[in-house]
């Protein structure tokens, strides 16, 4: 399957599950592949109709979705977060980033749930 094709698929699984789960029409607008210049790599996942305290209630079933979903991109993410839209409870995307070391020294001091207004972190995976 080409990687297009994949993330077509994952896209459209996420959806579903996300809305089973909540019960909410949840809408995944835009599933994306991403590199960047310092290392990280991974998959953006900008969504709408979801807000933080939809996490808050399932938080653990939304994890495992996210992990279940970004394996079938043979994405291993050491770090899935959700980004929001400050001020709000809007979430704007979710996250799953294999981190850089740089990149996961910035985040690892973060202390919390919250570390930035912007963020909310669902996993990341602390280096051994
Ligand atoms: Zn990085």
């Amino acid at each position: 399957m080409t990687i297009t094709n994949s993330l077509l698929k994952v896209r459209t699984e996420l959806e579903d599950n996300l809305r089973n789960l909540l019960g909410i029409p949840v809408y995944l607008i835009e599933l994306d592949a991403f590199a960047l210049p310092c290392g990280c790599s991974g998959a953006t996942i900008n969504i709408r109709g979801f807000t933080v305290d939809d996490i808050e209630v399932f938080e653990e079933h939304i994890l495992k979705f996210l992990e279940e979903a970004t394996l079938k991109l043979e994405i291993q993410p050491s770090f899935l977060f959700a980004r929001l839209i400050p001020g709000t409870a809007e979430v704007a995307s979710l996250n799953a980033r294999m981190l850089c070391d740089s990149c996961y020294r910035d985040f690892a001091r973060g202390e919390g749930k919250q570390p930035r207004p912007d963020i909310y972190i669902l996993k990341l995976e602390k280096n051994k």
